[in-house]
Parts: C-alpha cells; structure tokens; sequence
C-alpha cells in the first residue's frame, strides 16, 4: 500500500515537472502568427495610377501574387489570404472585411504612388491616422477615391466626405487599438526598401485610408515607388524590381511575426528570395545596360576629337588668312567679344553676323574676336556693331600675331612712325 501511494507520487511529481514544459513545447509549435491578407489594390475597371507603360493594378497584383508565394514556400504556417488574384474590381470596404471575417493577423494593401511632378519619387508606407502633412493627405485621398464609384458608398461608408475634416476625424476613431503594431511592422518594411530598393525611403506615415479603416488587425498600406517616375516605373514594371520589392515586404513580414510570436527563426537573404533565372535576367539586362552606355561614350568622344580638329583646323586656316589681308603689317586692332573653355567651331551660331573671326588662346581660355583694323579708330566704330549682339565687347591690339595692350600699341604706333 505504501509502495503503491509512492508509485502515484511520482507519476504525479513527474506530471508536474514535465507539465511547463508540454505547455512550452505546445506554444512552441503553434505560431500565433498564422494569417495574412494581401490586398493588391484596385483592380477591374479601377486601374489605379496609370503609367507611361504599366497601371497600377497591374504591378500591385504582380506584386501581391509574388509575396504570396514567397510566404508559402518559406514561412510554413502562415496562410495567405488575398483579396484578389485577378484583374477584378472590388469595394475598398470589402478588403478589410475579408480580413476581420478570417480574423486575420496582419492586412496589407499594396499600392503604388503618382504624382504630377514626374522627378516625385520614393517609397512609403502608412497606418490609419490623422494626415499631418499636405502630402499625407493627398495620398489618401487619390486612394481613397474609388469609393466616389462605387455603388451603395453612403451605406458602405457612413456618409463619408473624402474632403470634409469631420469624415478625417471619423476614420482615425477606428484602428487605434492596432496603431503601434502597424507603425512597427510599416517601419520595418521601410527598412527593408532603403536597404534593398534603389529608390529614395520617404519613410513612415500615418493618412486615412478607407481600405484600413475597419481591419480589426494590424493594417497597413505600402506604396512601392512612383509609377509616374520614368525610372521607378521601369522597375516597378520589371520581373527583378517586383521580386526585390516583394522579398523585402517578405523580410519584413518574418521580422514582424519573429518579434510578436517570440520567435528567432533566420530570415532568408534577399538574394535567396529573387528566383535564379530573374537573377540571370537581370544581371543580363546589366551587362547591356553598361555596353550600351560604353558604345554611346566612345562615340560621344569620337565625336568631341573630329570637332576639336574641326576647329584646329579653322583656327590655323583664319590666321593665315588674317595674316594675308594685313599685306605685312605688324600691328592690328580687333574686337573681342567672347572667351570659352572649349574652343569652338568658327561655323558655330554664336559668329553669324561677325567678320573676319579670329581666336587665339589665352591662358588655356580661347578669346575670340572679330573685325580686323589698322587702326584703333576703325576698331572703336565696329566695336558699336558688335555690342549690339555682346554688350561687353572690346577693342584689343595684336603686334606681329601676339596680344598687346592698347598702351603698348600706342607706344609701338608712335615710334614706327
Ligand atoms: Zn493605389
């Protein structure tokens, strides 16, 4: 009996101290972290912003589809849930719906940005909140427009006026609960841009968008570059610009789930996220880029030599034939009207109009005149015409083909007198 009472003891003491570790081991294997909706904006006859080659809806699918699969294939445990997979049109408030009715972790709308200043350029990301700049809140309201299409908007959005500061205030009552987690995971994404993305990070930010206004979850909206920037809607057209910016969303994504569920699981490098053979596309596409580049170079200096023997040339040319009109005679006034660091063909426009053009150099700077006197007088008269065309133009004397000042040639005309 008494041996009995000890068996049960034990069993019960080992039960006890095994019973922090089940429950550690159980935790362990079930990840808190386990749904995510990705939101590929727009869609259907609601293109978005439109490009010089690509819309918006286009590359935010592409995009979505492509960090969809990235989480399947790497971050077992974790479902993806997208709002659409197709060109398909569907109400911002709709979006979110999906997400709370699957109670989901985490929401992400990916978009990508526009503006009328076609240098505007950059990545950024945004929480629900009060717009606090003018570029905040002309985000949101260029995103936000779609509802002013969309049927039954005032039941769907409780009267909500895009320009009204009642309808700001209204939204930012929503989602507060969620605000430092989306802040969080939207800085992490930001992060991975400025590291990986060749585009400038315009950082955090918070706006009112509808597509966040009712994710009971951590939510955020993640602009990926400027489709209306030539540059940054080249990238974001191409199959490398698209998978960079998706591992980065995916990184961030890892980090974000590492951090509330715990965990210190390695995150995969961006290079091991990009596909091999867009890697090999890429550095391809590279290496034409730096051909193409070298090409338009060599011939760009080729082009710079036969101007600059061009010019050589006529420069040689002309003084030969100053030296002839002068029949011999050693001293001579011009009007320089020019100096340039370069020399310049004498058929070039800046002489239309000028007689007997005439360069030399000076002190690595070429001078150019024209008119070509005996005397100071007559050099003083065409003066008045050339400064009609270059306010600044003087008269300058030569003694035997060299630059003399005026003083000198003064002294030089009274003794050869
Ligand atoms: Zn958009």
């Amino acid at each position: 009996m008494n041996e009995h009472i000890n068996k049960h003891s034990i069993f019960y003491f080992v039960v006890l101290l095994l019973l922090p570790f089940l429950a550690f081991s159980q935790n362990e294997n079930k990840s808190k972290f386990d749904k995510i909706v990705i939101d590929a904006g727009h869609g259907g006859n609601k293109p978005g912003a439109i490009g010089s080659k690509y819309k918006e809806k286009d590359i935010a699918l592409s995009v979505s589809i492509k960090l969809g699969k990235l989480i399947n294939e790497n971050l077992k445990g974790v479902k993806v849930y997208y709002t659409r997979v197709i060109d398909q049109d569907i109400d911002l408030y709709k979006r979110s719906t999906v997400a709370n009715k699957i109670n989901a972790d985490l929401f992400l709308s990916i978009h990508c940005n526009s503006s009328t200043n076609k240098s505007a350029s950059g990545t950024e990301t945004y929480a629900m909140g009060l717009g606090k700049t003018e570029n905040n809140l002309e985000v949101a309201k260029k995103e936000n427009a779609e509802i002013l299409t969309e049927s039954n908007s005032i039941e769907n959005y409780q009267g909500f006026d895009l320009n009204s500061p009642e309808g700001d205030i209204l939204l930012s009552l929503y989602q507060n609960a969620y605000l430092q987690s989306s802040l969080d995971f939207a800085a992490k994404i930001q992060n991975q841009y400025s590291k990986n993305v060749p585009m400038k990070n315009r950082g955090v930010h918070q706006a009112n968008f509808v597509v966040l206004w009712k994710a009971s979850m951590p939510a955020v909206l993640t602009e990926i570059g400027f489709i209306s920037n030539t540059k940054e809607e080249e990238y974001l057209g191409s199959e490398y610009g698209q998978w960079t910016i998706a591992s980065c969303i995916f990184r961030a994504i890892c980090e974000y789930r590492n951090k509330i569920d715990g965990l210190n699981d390695p995150i995969p490098e961006i290079s091991k996220l990009i596909p091999e053979e867009v890697k090999e596309q890429e550095k391809i596409r590279q290496q034409n880029l730096l051909i193409a580049q070298q090409q338009k170079e060599s011939i760009e200096k080729e082009r710079k030599e036969l101007a600059e023997q061009k010019a050589q040339q006529e420069y040689i040319q002309n003084k030969e034939a100053a030296n002839k009109a002068m029949n011999g005679k050693d001293l001579v006034y011009r009007v320089q009207f020019l100096s340039s660091p370069t020399q310049l063909s004498l058929s070039d426009k800046k002489f239309t109009g000028l007689e007997d053009v005439f360069s030399y150099n000076e002190k690595g700077s070429w001078k150019y005149t024209a008119g070509l006197f005996a005397s100071q007088k007559e050099a003083l008269d065409y003066q008045k015409r050339v400064k009609e065309t270059y306010a600044d133009a003087f008269v300058v004397a030569f003694y035997k083909g060299k630059r003399v000042s005026i003083v000198e040639a003064k002294r030089l005309e009274s003794t050869t007198n």
